[in-house]
Parts: structure tokens; sequence; C-alpha cells
């Protein structure tokens, strides 16, 4: 009992502690900025990119390897007193180069000729992947399929680090817009389709980058991205109208980001497309009136790459540039990514124009200010020197590879395995076909190293792709063969088939073949699709190959789903890896051969038919047809869906009412096969009658355990009134009593809610 009154005191004073440091911060905040001069103030408000500091040649061109150029540094940074600074030009820089920016950066206010010290910010978003030797871990699809999100808290952990070792105290992560667009280029930076699932581990990744102390050397303050329904482009092409009905917006679109502003995350980064006709740059409901003052979040919102300027020039909502700046910062937004040298001058002279015009209250630049220079404080950067980035020993160590490889090894979604023809043997002579398998940049994607993360020179020196940990484990049992070759033409993919001669030739020598199929590392407007077909070169090959009468194993290292209806029912096995990371290679070999058992789960519905887009969640009346030949509802596979190479049984789901809204269920799960295993129970809950059609199914809880072969658990899901409830059509999430039925696994019991 004393322990127990003692831990409620020390939580109580824990949190009291924050709360009051908090406030003093914030109050520090304000105080710091009724200092500072208008124009300081418009400053701060101010980020450039890294080039706009560095030496360019006579065309105007950044010089490699990249350098300071004191006079640009002195007149952006000590002179107008700049802000923010952001990113990397297309390449990877060591950690010295990355501390010895960073220093110099900082170096201005360290000697007292800047107001307040600059914050650097970096999209360092599956691990340090703009530092060399960084650790790269799944992009965020993988992660999302762990379904695990101690894994999702450890890849925050490591990616603060390794960040902050580089002396950047800022990450523009996590994605927390939801994957409903296969096509659109960014849905490999999501964390799927559903707003449960993306919330849990979107949260995850927030307190592993801030930590409870974000000043601490380790740690980062976070971004949520992008604010809200970027993620759903009508034409499935990057920075495209969205179309999104206010009550799914709170249905579906925003429970993550509410989940991470709760979290105490400190930054919000802003849409760049528009939703239902409104840039989301000039939004004041989502921006100031839900999310700052509903919401009560605290910390800053930026405005995503010069997008405050594309207010004019793109969406055409602003007649002039100085209307997209009044219109901006008066919906709420507090910093703007100019980012070029040049627009940014003038970005700082409209601004003061239309403060001097009282188009912009000082209030408003007032509040935006605090909020910069509060999350400054949050991070330490007023007092704190840089940590030496040789402190950081443990950068890039075997421990931190061992959680990516953990994150790669969890998020493997074994689709298909017929005839128990996974796992391999070792005696077994394996043919291994594909690009995809040969070079890094197809585990690991855009955002690698580069922008769009098709530069090969970066890859990490000694991490094993795909072909040589497979080669490690069965040398000459072991034959390879590239059988297609990816590229970029006019900045659309292109593939070809390579020797496809040598590939059957090989393909008769070997007991089972393992064809990689992949996709061109891209992102953002490159990354545009015509279609989530794969190619059909991959998929010719992977047909010749099959009319061998051979076991063939597809391996799918997709970013996005592609279309592989045609070569599936003769796939023997089927193992999807999404973008793994670095580690990627070695955690398909593990799960190959069995070492590992796989447990991850689909975090989209994966679909069958290009131009059919389909949801877990749909409503009943998508699920009729009068086509006799088709199902109404046809993925290639359902969402939550995963196999393992063991078997788990659902058995004894029970429900008991607790009083009033709560209610108790319980269900045993158990391992009734002959291998160990991770299972993720998924708990749905359907509401069979509402004031709104309601959903097919709502994933409402679910939890990752570990069974040993024949070992079983009760698992118990405690329903309270979150659990049942929806948006209604005035747009307020209520419950209605009635019938509701509770699924899990291939269990369901129904109930009444009275
Ligand atoms: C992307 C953001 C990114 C920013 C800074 C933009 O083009 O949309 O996600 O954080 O660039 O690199």
């Amino acid at each position: 009992m004393r322990r127990f009154i003692l831990l409620i005191l020390f939580i109580y004073l824990n949190n009291h502690f924050y709360a009051q440091n908090d406030f003093d911060l914030l109050k520090r905040a304000k105080s710091l900025t009724a200092k500072l001069s208008v124009e300081q103030k418009i400053a701060q408000t101010c980020q450039v990119t890294l080039d706009a500091l560095l030496k360019t040649d006579a065309n105007g061109q950044v010089i490699k390897p990249i350098e300071i150029n004191p006079k640009k540094c002195e007149k952006l940074i000590e002179q107008q007193q700049i802000g923010s600074v952001l990113n990397v030009s297309s390449h990877t820089l060591d950690r010295a180069t990355w501390n010895n920016l960073l220093n110099t950066i900082h170096s201005a206010y360290k000697n007292g000729k800047t107001v307040a010290p600059v914050l650097y910010g970096v999209d360092a978003i599956h691990g340090a992947n703009y530092v060399v030797g960084g650790t790269l871990f799944p992009q965020e699809i993988g992660l999302a399929a762990t379904w695990n999100p101690s894994l999702a808290n450890k890849m925050g952990e490591i990616t603060a680090y390794e960040t902050r070792a580089s002396g950047v105290p800022w990450n523009f992560s996590p994605v927390l817009d939801l994957g409903r667009q296969p096509l659109w280029s960014r849905f490999f930076e999501t964390l799927g389709e559903d707003p449960l699932l993306a919330s849990k581990m979107g949260v995850e990744l927030v307190k592993g980058y801030q930590g409870t102390n974000p000043a601490e050397s380790t740690r980062v303050a976070a971004c949520m991205k992008h604010f809200v329904g970027y993620s759903l482009p009508r034409s499935g092409r990057d920075r495209t109208p969205a179309w999104i009905p206010e009550r799914l917006m709170h249905e579906l679109y925003l429970p993550s980001f509410k989940a991470a502003v709760d979290a105490g995350a400190l930054t919000v980064m802003i849409n760049s497309g528009d939703v239902n006709g409104t840039p989301g740059h000039i939004n004041k409901y989502l921006i100031t009136d839900l999310l700052k003052n509903k919401w009560a979040f605290k910390g800053l919102a930026v405005s995503d790459w010069e997008d405050i300027r594309m207010l004019h020039t793109v969406h055409k909502v602003a007649a002039t540039q100085k209307d997209a700046i009044i219109m901006a910062i008066n919906a709420g937004l507090d910093m703007s990514m100019v980012p070029y040298n040049g627009p940014h001058e003038e970005y700082l002279n409209l601004f003061k124009e239309a403060v001097s015009e009282k188009k912009i209250s000082m209030k408003r630049l007032n509040d935006a200010v605090t909020r910069i220079i509060y999350v400054k404080l949050k991070l330490g950067l007023y007092e704190k020197q840089l940590t030496p980035w040789n402190d950081y020993s443990k950068f890039g160590s075997d421990e931190f590879k061992k959680e990516a490889k953990n994150a790669a090894l969890e998020s493997i979604t074994l689709l298909k395995n017929e005839n128990e023809v996974l796992p391999l043997k070792k005696s077994e002579k394996i043919l291994l076909v594909g690009e995809a398998a040969d070079n890094l940049i197809f585990h690991n994607g855009a955002w690698t190293h580069t922008w769009q993360g098709e530069d090969t020179s970066f890859n990490t020196k000694g991490a094993m792709t795909f072909r040589a940990s497979l080669g490690k484990e069965f040398g000459q049992n072991l034959m390879f063969e590239k059988g297609y070759d990816l590229s970029s033409v006019n900045g659309w993919e292109a593939c070809k088939i390579e020797n496809k001669e040598k590939v059957l030739q090989n393909a008769a020598q070997a007991d089972k073949i393992i064809i990689c199929l992949g996709e061109m590392p891209a992102t953002e407007k490159p990354g545009d699709v015509k279609s989530l077909n794969l190619c059909e070169e991959q998929q010719e090959l992977v047909k010749a190959l099959q009319e061998t009468g051979k076991p063939v194993i597809l391996v799918l290292l997709f970013g996005k789903p592609h279309i592989i209806r045609e070569i599936e029912p003769k796939s023997a096995a089927i193992l999807n890896a999404y973008l793994p990371g670095d580690m990627g290679g070695d955690a398909l070999t593990e799960v190959l051969l069995g070492k590992v058992n796989p447990s991850g789960k689909l975090p989209y519905t994966f679909p069958k038919h290009d131009g059919v887009i389909e949801y877990y969640d749909y409503v009943n009346s998508e699920s009729k047809t009068n086509k006799l030949d088709a199902k109404p509802i046809d993925p290639q596979w359902p969402f939550g869906f995963g196999m393992s190479y063991t078997s788990y049984s659902y058995s004894n789901l029970k429900i008991e009412n607790l009083g009033g809204t709560k209610f108790k269920a319980s269900v045993d799960v158990k391992n009734t096969g002959p291998k160990a295993g991770k299972e993720v129970v998924q708990w749905y809950i359907t509401d069979e009658y509402a004031s709104i059609t309601p959903a097919n199914k709502k994933l409402r809880h679910y939890e990752k355990i570990s069974l040993e072969p024949g070992q079983s658990k009760n698992l118990v899901f405690t329903i309270d009134s979150k659990d049942l409830q929806f948006v209604n059509s005035t747009n307020q999430w209520t419950t209605e009593p009635g019938e509701f039925t509770l699924k899990v696994g291939d269990q369901s019991v129904g109930f009444l809610l009275k």
C-alpha cells in the first residue's frame, strides 16, 4: 500500500513538475518574444533551405562537397536573423560534417550575434537517412505492418539519437496521414489505412523522438505531417485536391493527429494540397480553431515546401504574394518554409508591410513567434552547446541495427504458403531472380540518402542486400539472376527484361525459385504513377518461371501495393516485405529460413484490380452485386491479413455488460501449431444499425502477443463508449443504443447497448 501511495505521489509530482516547467517555458517564450523588434519577430517565422547558405558555382549550383558560404551565413543568420533552416541538398553527410555545419550555424547565437538560436529541421523519416552510416529502419508502411507499438517507440528513440548526433534537433516525422489512396506516391510514408493503428504507432514514434524531455541531447522534436487530408488526392497525383466530407475528416483523418497532440508532439506541418477546395495553408478552422484552440496544441505550425508562395502561384486563392502571406499567417501558420534565398527577402518585406498595414495583427505575430521560441526552449537550444558528434558512441551500432532488424522482421507479412513451400531448407538449390534483391535502394525507397533515394552512391557500407544475405546462408546453393532492370525514363518507371534465357536455364537447375519484385524508389510529384499494375515485364518473367513447374516464391519490395492478380494463383508462396530498410535483406533471409516466424499483418487492403479502391470498413451497400461471377468486395488480401508458420485457434469469446456503456469481452487464443509465434489479436466491432450508414466493421482494439506451441492466453478487451462511437451527421462523436457485434479471429458475438 505504502509503495502504491509513493508511486501515485511520484506520478503526481512528476506531472506537476512538467506542467510547471511547461508553464514557465511559455512565460519565458512570451517575454523573449516581447524583447524582439518587428523585423526580428518576422525573421523568426522564416525558414530557408541549407542551400541558401552554401557556396554555389557561377550557375548558382551548390558546389560539392558542400561548404558554408560565410558571407551568406552572415547575411541570413546574423543580419536578417532567420529563425530556421532545413534539410540537406541531394546527398548525405557524415556526422562530423553535419555537426560542423550545425556548429557554424549555431555559433552566431553562441557569440551573441542573433536574438535566438536557429532551429534546424530534417526529414529523418525512417532512421537518420541523411547521415552516413545512420541506422535505416523500414519505411512507415512496413513499421505499421508490425502492429507493434514498442518497435515504433524504438525506431523513434534511435532515430532521435542519431539525428541529434548530427546536431539536428527537429525531425519532420511522423507522417500521420492515412494510407487510403494507394496510387499516391507517398503511400509508403503512411501508417496504413486505419485510424486506430495509425494513432497507436504514430503516438509511439512521437514518444520515441521526444522522450519525456526533448531538450536531452538524444531527443528531437517530432513534426506531425501533413495536417490534414493530404493523403487522399482524388487523382492519385501528389499535391492535388482531396474531397473529404467533414464527417469523415473527424472519423478517419483527424484521430491520428489528435492522438499525437495529446502525446505532446511539438510541431506540425501543414498539408500542401487542398481539401474541399480550401488549401491546407489557409484553413483557419483546421489550424487555429481545431488544432490550436480546441485541441490546445501549444507548438508551432510550419508550412510545407514553398507553400505560402503557392497560394498565389499554384492554388490561385491569393491575388498577390502579400495576400498569400496574410491569408496563411492569419489562418494560424507560424513558420514559412520559404525556402529559397531571394524569395525569403520578399517574404520578410511583404510580411512587414502586412504588419504595418495592420493586415496581420501584432497579437498574431507575437503568438507565432512565442510558439517558435517555445519549441526552441523545449529543445534546450538556448542553453545548450551542441554535443560533439563523437560522443554518440552508439551511432550505427550493432545494438541499433538489431532493433532495425527486429522491426523489419516483424513487418514481413506472409500472404501465401502453399504446401508449406516455406520455410526453405539449406540443402535446397535456390534461384533468386530480381534486380530489387541486389541493390539497397529497392529495400529503402525514397528519402534515403537523397530525396528520391535512387542514387546508389550513398548505399550504407556493410549493409547486406537480400541477395548478399541469402548468399551467406546458401553459398553454392544460391544462383542469382537480375532478370529485369528498373530505371526512370522521363520521370516514369521503365522496366526491361534481362537475359530471360539464362534465367530459365538456371531455373531448370533449381529446387525453388524466389523472384523479388520491386519498384523504383520515388516520392512526391516525381513519384506520381499512372496505374497500380505491376509492370508487364516483371509479370512476364514470373509467368515464364511459373511455367517451369518449379515452386515460385514471390518477395514483394513494394512501398505501395501493385496489382499481381494474374501472377498470384500459380505462386507457391508470397511474402510482402514493404520497404524494409538496410536490415531488410537479413530479415527476409531469416524469415525464409524459418529462423523467425512471420508475424506481420497488412496495414492496408491489398487491391486486386487497378482502379477499384476498397477499404476494410466498407458499408453494406458495397457488399452487394448482381454479377454472378464476382464477389462485391474482393481485395487480393484484406486489411489485417498475414499468415504464420504456425496456426492459432480462437475460442470462448464472451462478453458481459459491466453497467452502462462498459462491457468486458474475453477470448482464448491458442498456438495450435509446431512453432512459437506472434499473433496480432484484432478486435472489431460492428454497429448493426445507426443513423449514419454504419461500417461493416471497425478496428477498436488490438494486441500483439507471443505464444509458444500449445500455449494459450486469455485476452480481455474492456469496451467503453469510445469503442462504440462514430461521427454523426452533425459531425459529433456519438454512441447510439442498439445491436452491436464483436468479432475477433473467427469468433463473433452480438451484444445490446441499452
Ligand atoms: C514534403 C515534406 C517535407 C518537406 C521538407 C516537402 O516537399 O512534402 O514532407 O518534410 O518537403 O523536406
